[in-house]
């Protein structure tokens, strides 16, 4: 692993000795911090206001960027990007930027998606990034840094800058609660990205939840419901044996109550599973008496599981019955879409471009385009 410090989640009184060791005076120094936190620059050899040689320096002593784009696919004609992200050690993270034109009253976004680990511990049985179990944390910064890199990758395109960011790829975030909350502190003080913004998306990690309505951030925070009985609960999302569905809406109707915020339900609906009209009826009712938002996603197939999305007639008469409820269908496109949970990553792994230690082999031509759809 890398021991240089991570300048984007670095604070000033971290920075400033290392910067006088260096004998950098202090409006090179600003010179540096405002480049980390410009949407085009992810190295530091992009920093021409800096001289060479002073950027070598600076390069031994600080990570300027801890994530590396490794493979880039575009889809809905380049307005999202998909990123397979390299961290040090060479494991590798999906992160999408989605480019959103303005529409009627509402006005341009741009939102990233990042992940918050490799692999994931709940291992949702629908869920491609549950399959890896969990390899590791991503650091405070290596969140950080998707999004600089993803905002990039945008800049690039004429796009951005980003406005919204969900945490709603790889990884239960509220497992890895401390990188979670400083990257969401870094991202409202270095990138002007306010927490209203944010969107932290969990299976359920209800002490942590507790633990986040006290922060004082003004987050969205997801719920990634898929039952509203504790036994199919159990088989859809394993961690809900620990932290059982009454206490998971309580805690969420707590974290509203504090913040301020609307919560929100997500529903993965699968075919023959979580798609009978006794399933709306009960979310229905709980987003009622919740005052939540609910979020339908339409399964995404992932290799090896029967399950997939209900045909379009019993998906529609699903939606009916949610009728009462301020419901949003996810479009495909987006963070869950193929690359957001682990399935651009699965892909590349069974075309054998990731080694068995989540490194990445030397790309195939052609490959990454082959793993969209
Ligand atoms: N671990 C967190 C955040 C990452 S997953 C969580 O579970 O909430 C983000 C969202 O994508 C979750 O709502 C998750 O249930 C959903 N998801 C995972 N796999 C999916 C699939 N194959 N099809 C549709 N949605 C999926
Ligand atoms: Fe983990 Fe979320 Fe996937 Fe479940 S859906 S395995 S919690 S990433």
């Amino acid at each position: 692993m890398d021991g240089r410090p991570a300048l984007s989640t670095l604070s000033p009184d971290e920075l400033s000795p290392i910067l006088a060791e260096l004998g950098v005076p202090p409006w090179r120094g600003r010179q540096l911090t405002n480049a980390l936190w410009h949407p085009g620059v992810v190295a530091l050899h992009e920093v021409l206001q800096l001289p060479a040689r002073l950027r070598a320096r600076l390069d031994e002593r600080v990570r300027f960027c801890t994530v590396d784009e490794a493979i880039t696919t575009e889809a809905d004609s380049g307005l999202t990007v998909k990123l397979l992200c390299r961290l040090s050690g060479g494991e590798t993270v999906e992160t999408v930027a989605m480019e959103s034109p303005a529409h009627g009253g509402r006005r341009r976004r741009a939102t990233v998606c990042v992940s918050s680990q490799v692999g994931c511990a709940v291992g949702c049985p629908f869920c491609a990034t549950g399959r890896l179990g969990l390899r590791r944390d991503c650091t405070a910064a290596e969140i950080v840094d998707q999004v600089r890199v993803a905002g990039a990758a945008l800049h690039a395109r004429g796009l951005g800058p980003v406005t919204h960011v969900v945490y709603m790829g790889m990884g239960e975030p509220l497992a890895n609660y401390d990188a979670t909350v400083a990257s969401v502190r870094t991202l409202a003080a270095g990138m002007g990205i306010s927490p209203r913004r944010i969107t932290v998306s969990t299976s359920g990690v209800v002490p942590a939840i507790e633990r986040l309505a006290r922060e004082g951030l003004p987050l969205t925070l997801a719920i990634s419901l898929h039952a509203v009985d504790d036994p199919l609960r159990d088989r859809l999302v394993p961690l809900n044996r620990a932290h059982r569905l009454a206490a998971l809406v309580d805690a969420g109707a707590d974290y509203a109550r504090r913040t301020g915020r609307r919560l929100t339900f997500e529903w993965c609906l699968i075919g023959g599973v979580n798609d009978r009209p006794e399933d709306a009826d009960g979310l229905r009712l709980l987003a009622r008496r919740t005052h939540a938002h609910v979020n339908v996603i339409p399964m995404n197939r992932i290799d090896g599981s029967p399950w997939g999305p209900p045909d379009s007639a019993t998906t529609a008469a699903f939606l009916q019955r949610l009728q009462g409820a301020r419901t949003t269908v996810r479009d495909t496109r987006g963070g869950t879409a193929d690359a957001g949970c682990g399935q651009l990553r699965a892909a590349l792994e069974e075309r054998r471009e990731l080694r068995g230690d989540g490194s990445l082999g030397p790309p195939r031509r052609g490959a990454a385009a082959g793993a969209t759809r």
